[in-house]
Parts: C-alpha cells; structure tokens; sequence
C-alpha cells in the first residue's frame, strides 16, 4: 500500500503530532527505509521486541526475524517493494533480545513525502498469546480425532467379531427348534451353543475390562507377594494339563507389589494359556519371577516357534492375530490387550521377546513395594497372599 502525501516532509506542527501518534498507539510502530534499516521505533516496538531503541536504529528490521521465517518473508517483502499497491501483512515469528520467540503480526505501507525516498512505515502487533492458543485447541483437536478413530475403529471390529458367534447360536437355535434331532445330533449341538456362548461371554468381558475406568476395582489395590499369586495360577493349569511339563521359579519369594490379585491372576492365566497354545505339547512351559532393580518381573517362557519380528510390535493390539495363529487355532485376540490393560492400571508393563535360544518370552512388571519394618504385619493380614 502506498501513502502519497503533498509537498515535503511533514513541517514541525505536523511532524509532532504524527510523533505523538507513532508514539502512543499500542501496536509496535517502526519506520524503516527502502533497505530495511530502522529509522524509527516506537517504546512499544521496543518492549516487543527486548532491544533499546539504539541497538535498533543500528539494526535492519530482517534481522528480527527467526531463521525459519526469513526466506519467505524475504520474498514477500520484495514482491512488496517492487509493487506497493500489494498489501504487505504477514503472521511471523520474532527472536527477541533474550532468545525468546513471539509471533507478531506485522502489516506494511510505503509512505512517499513529494519527491523524497520513500519510507516504509511498518505495525507490529504482539499474537503470541492468540496463536499459542490456537495450537493448543488445534493439538487438542487433533488428539480427540486420533481418539475418537481409535475408538470406531475398534467398535467396527468388536461388532464383526460380535456378529460370528451370535450368528451361530441363533443358527443352531433355530436347528434345535425345527427339527427333532437324534439325541447325540442334540447333545452335539448344545455343545456348540454352549462353546459360542462361551466366546461372546469371553468377548464381553475382555470388552468391558479394555473399556474400563472402575474405581471399586482401583480402590482394591493392595500389597501382594506376587510369587505367591503367580505360583497359585501355574499350580491351577499343571491341575488342568498334567501332560504338560511346567516349570515355577520363585527367585523373589519376599518381593512385594501393589497390585489386584484377580488381575495378576488373569494375566498369567492369559499368558500361560497363550504358551500353551502357542507351543507343542511336549514343550516345556516355565515361569519366573525375579527381581530387577526396582521391579518384580514375571517371565512366562514356552518353546514354542516364537513371535515374528513384524508381529512383536502389534500383538497387544486388540484383535491383532499372528498369521499362524489365524491359521492354526481359534482366538480373538484380545488377551494379550488384557493383559497389557490390566498391567498398566497397576502402574506396571508389558513386552514379549523371542528367546535366544527359540521359544517366546512374554513378561511383565510391576514397581516393588519395598516392605515396611512391619512388612510381615502385612503379609499376615487374612485373606492376603502369604
Ligand atoms: P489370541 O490368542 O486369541 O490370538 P492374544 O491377544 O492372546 O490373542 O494373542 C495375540 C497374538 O499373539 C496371537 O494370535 C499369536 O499370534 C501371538 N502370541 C501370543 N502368545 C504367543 C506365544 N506364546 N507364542 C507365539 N505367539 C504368541
């Protein structure tokens, strides 16, 4: 934009009210000329920018712009100079004095006094404040999108999976009503209404804990001497699967933690059913619990094929199954998502690893709580895993 003004430079009258003007608008107000060197600077424009107005006078205005924005400033004040009728208004950041950033708005006129070189006069608006807060809600914005993704993401995939067992308890209903079915045909077929049955109920309730925010469950938290729970549930499988060789070794038999025994149970539950499946039969199914450092580690180890390297990242994932598994046996895969809930809403964590010498490692851990001198007083209390 150009200013033409008659006749010369302002004459005194003049000049001292545009001083009182430059000086008293509450935007940072500069003049520079055509080279981009300060002329003038208003306090305001001072205070913006951290410099005392000597240092300016000695600075070109280029000089205040962060690296990052200079290029294409430059070009957008050269189009500028060479046309002046463009418009110059440009949103940049600043580097202060002190190293600090600011983003200003900035807006730009040449002013032509006659036949005098021309002047630019320049507006400087502090928009720090605006633009911070607009990337905050855009950051926001973009964390409930990623969210809410997630969330149809996962609900598409919790209906499809609804959708096959509740499909064949309705099919097998409608079997045993219609027709009148052998007694063995029946007792087949209640079989497999029940196995379905089973599936949904296992689906709803890995559902509901990856979906779960239970303040009953968190207030139940308590001290628990984790060997104990773990060797209770390697106890409970040898019960169910005498063929199968188990092995249990406690090297942190006072290691404490604060956990929920139901959870701890669940997940090695899940784990150790996982290396059944996973594994030959006659492979050997061992589990650990040890201390490192300030954790208390539960390794389940089996020496089954392991998990491909492309899978390891994925397989907490609700619903992700292994290639082999989808071919080999039946699942949904959402234990190990459990198991990954479940750990972290007792502060802990999850992985898997193949091990060294084959065979899988999936393991968890959980802070140590260092025991109290009454520690034992702890482990006594009824109803506590001691
Ligand atoms: P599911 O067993 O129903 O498929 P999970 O969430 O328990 O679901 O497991 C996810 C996937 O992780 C499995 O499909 C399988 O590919 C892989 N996986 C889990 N445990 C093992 C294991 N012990 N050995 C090899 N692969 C495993």
């Amino acid at each position: 934009m150009t200013i033409e003004t008659r006749g010369a430079a302002p004459a005194n009258r003049g000049e001292s009210a545009f001083r009182g003007f430059f000086e008293s608008v509450a935007v940072g107000a500069v003049q520079l000329s055509p080279d981009g060197h300060f002329l003038e600077v208003n306090e305001r424009f001072c205070a913006l920018t951290g410099y005392p107005r000597e240092d300016l006078l000695r600075m070109r205005v280029a000089d205040l712009d962060h690296p990052d924005d200079r290029a294409v400033d430059q070009a957008r004040w050269d189009q500028f100079l060479r046309d002046p009728d463009i418009r110059y208004e440009a949103e940049k950041r600043y580097v202060r004095r002190d190293g600090g950033t600011i983003w200003v708005h900035v807006t730009a006129a040449v002013i032509r006094y006659g036949g005098a070189r021309p002047l630019i006069a320049k507006t400087v608006e502090d928009i720090t404040e605006r633009v911070r807060a607009s990337e905050v809600l855009r950051d926001r914005e973009e964390r409930l999108r990623q969210a809410l993704a997630v969330k149809e993401e996962f609900l598409g995939l919790v209906s499809h999976e609804l959708r096959t067992p509740l499909t064949v308890i309705v099919g097998l209903a409608d079997v045993m009503a219609r027709r009148s079915l052998p007694p063995h045909v029946l007792q087949e077929t209640a079989r497999e209404l029940r196995e379905s049955s089973e599936q949904l109920a296992t689906l709803l309730e890995s559902m509901l804990v990856l979906a779960r925010v239970d303040r009953e469950d968190e207030r139940s938290i308590e001290p628990l001497r984790l060997a104990t729970v773990v060797g209770r549930v390697v106890e409970r499988h040898r019960d169910v699967l005498p063929g199968r060789r188990f092995g249990f070794e406690d090297r942190a038999p006072a290691g404490l933690v604060e956990g929920h025994e139901a959870w701890i149970s669940q997940v090695v539950g899940n784990l150790l059913s996982n290396a059944e499946k996973y594994s030959p039969p006659a492979g050997e199914v061992c589990v650990v619990v040890e201390r490192v450092e300030r954790e208390l580690v539960v390794r389940v180890l089996d020496e089954g094929p392991g998990v491909a390297d492309e899978d390891l990242p994925l397989i907490f994932d609700p619903f992700y199954r292994a290639a082999h598994a989808r071919a080999e046996s039946g699942g949904l895969g959402l234990g190990l998502a459990v198991c990954r809930r479940l750990v972290e809403l007792q502060g802990g964590r999850i992985w898997a690893a193949r091990r060294p010498a084959g065979g899988s490692e999936f393991a968890f851990a959980l802070p140590v709580l260092e025991a109290p001198d009454d520690g034992l007083t702890v482990l006594a209390r009824p109803g506590r895993a001691a």
